[in-house]
């Protein structure tokens, strides 16, 4: 048996995807809808469990406080992306609008990996791990990514 708490959130950004040969490589924006999966190997109910892997509303803070504030109405950049991507990014840097900077390309299935990735690091000393993160980037269409141990 498998317990997890899963928890949804929304973010807005833009992004294009270089070198891309559909319409995706034109500069555009979805209205992400993210569920992080939370777990535990072991709760109790008794001490500081309550019976919960992890309160609700800890779960949203951390997920806002790490991936919402961050992402939320910013520019994914792709550092590796074309020359007009770069000169995009250099134009939103110059007047101090809000960018992220990525090491891989900003697809759904890379910006999962990247917020999987991140919140367990935030949670390494805890004993809680995010076990699933899916990504929707249209109502119809996510990536997932599964962090079983
Ligand atoms: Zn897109």
């Amino acid at each position: 048996m498998k317990l997890t708490v899963t928890k949804e959130f929304t973010f807005d950004c833009a992004h294009m995807l270089s070198y891309h040969g559909g319409l995706c490589s034109n500069l555009h924006g979805h209205t992400y809808r993210l569920e992080v999966t939370a777990s535990k190997d072991e709760i109790t109910n008794e001490g500081s469990d309550e019976g919960m892997i992890i309160d609700f509303g800890d779960l949203k803070r951390i997920v806002k406080d790490s991936v919402i504030d961050k992402f939320d109405h910013s520019f994914l950049f792709w550092e590796s992306g074309s020359d007009a991507e770069r000169e995009i990014a250099e134009t939103i840097k110059k007047y101090g609008m809000r960018i992220v900077n990525l090491k891989d390309r900003p697809t759904a299935e890379n910006i999962a990996i990247y917020i999987i990735n991140t919140l367990n690091e935030n949670l390494k000393d805890s004993s809680i791990n995010i076990v699933k993160v899916r990504l929707y980037e249209t109502p119809t269409s996510y990536a997932e990514v599964k962090n079983y141990v």
